[in-house]
């Protein structure tokens, strides 16, 4: 694995902390557990995508492109982030919004991250849910075309290879941080959607032959149909990589419990753990990604399944920004 051999341009803070979770740790009492901050990425309020963007938007430079053009639901924090790219590289961003959401309250479709998206310039649309949203993105491309401009198309989440390339370098610094705190990592626990960063991880960890599980914790498909997608994925990234040998689908794995009602639906387990977080740490997770990836983490070790003895590392994916759409949930002045 040699990642300068592809095009990058740098859009975040790296590497981002790997902080012991002193007091979580003690209040679980089950494995050590860490967190991989990159909800400190750096990227008008971080989160995830950064990693990917860095190596997407060198491509759409490479291109020649002037405009992103991509998709997510409506408090997506992959739009904000490519929204925040392209102020940086000096693009437009067009981004079509899915509603995916439609039951929470009137700020949904104002506050968290589409008040972001407005102050950042990005043109959006919104969609009904259920259509094939990189579709209607690449059919976005080709009209913006039709008016002169080069768009460079991101599929959802920044999840291609070549988007996952930057989880790969997440595996490289992740385990150089862990190597020079001599920590031994047993598992890697992370909330799992549009499968680059698993699929990225995984690739990155299988090209450096390092034997850490990684458990993903789907917020929206099932079992089967997550591993399955960060599969393809992790395969396609492996052979961008270059890496020899296959890659084995038992090492993929991705739990669906933790899912509740369907994608940005609050779970009593997920306003439990961003509570739990928020009261032991001082860290804010996100209602729609890190904290229903914690509600999974926390049930992991209440099953036994993360035990006593083990170092696990939580990545904080970011998203913290999409609170502020769900007030309700969290503001003791509207509980009263
Ligand atoms: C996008 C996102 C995820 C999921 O990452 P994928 O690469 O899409 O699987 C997790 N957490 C947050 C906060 C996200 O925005």
């Amino acid at each position: 694995m040699h990642l300068a051999r592809f095009n990058r341009i740098s859009l975040g803070h790296f590497p981002t902390p790997l902080e012991k979770l002193e007091n979580l740790s003690r209040t679980l009492d089950g494995p050590e557990i860490y967190i991989k901050r990159d909800d400190c990425t750096g990227l008008a309020t971080g989160g995830n995508k950064t990693r990917k963007l860095e190596f997407l938007v060198a491509d759409a430079v490479a291109q020649g492109a002037d405009t992103l053009v991509t998709q997510g639901a409506t408090q997506s924090n992959h739009v904000r982030q490519t929204a925040a790219a392209a102020r940086r590289v000096g693009m437009k961003c067009h981004a079509l919004l899915e509603r995916r959401v439609t039951n929470m309250g009137d700020d949904y479709e104002a506050a968290g991250n589409v008040l972001l998206d407005d102050m950042l310039r990005c043109e959006y649309e919104y969609r009904d849910e259920g259509l094939d949203m990189n579709a209607e993105a690449e059919a976005l491309g080709e009209r913006l075309r039709d008016r002169g401009l080069k768009p460079y198309v991101i599929p959802g989440g920044g999840s291609n290879a070549i988007g996952a390339l930057g989880y790969a370098s997440c595996a490289a610094e992740l385990l150089q941080q862990a190597d020079s705190q001599n920590l031994k990592i047993d598992r890697i626990v992370h909330a799992t959607g549009s499968a680059g960063t698993q699929a990225g991880l995984v690739a990155g960890l299988h090209a450096m032959n390092a034997p850490v599980r990684v458990e993903g914790i789907s917020v929206r498909a099932s079992r089967e149909k997550q591993i399955d997608n960060v599969y393809k994925l992790a395969c396609r990234t492996s052979e961008l990589l270059g890496v020899k040998g296959d890659l084995s689908r038992d090492l993929i794995e991705a739990y669906d419990e933790y899912v509740g009602p369907g994608y940005g639906q609050p779970t009593d387990a997920m306003v439990d753990a961003i509570s739990l977080l928020a009261a032991d740490e001082g860290i804010f997770l996100d209602p729609v990604y890190s904290g229903k990836g914690m509600a999974g983490m926390i049930g992991l070790i209440r099953a036994g399944e993360l035990k006593k003895g083990e170092n696990v590392v939580f990545i904080h994916t970011g998203g913290a920004s999409a609170l502020f759409a769900y007030p309700h949930l969290f503001s003791r002045q509207k509980a009263a």
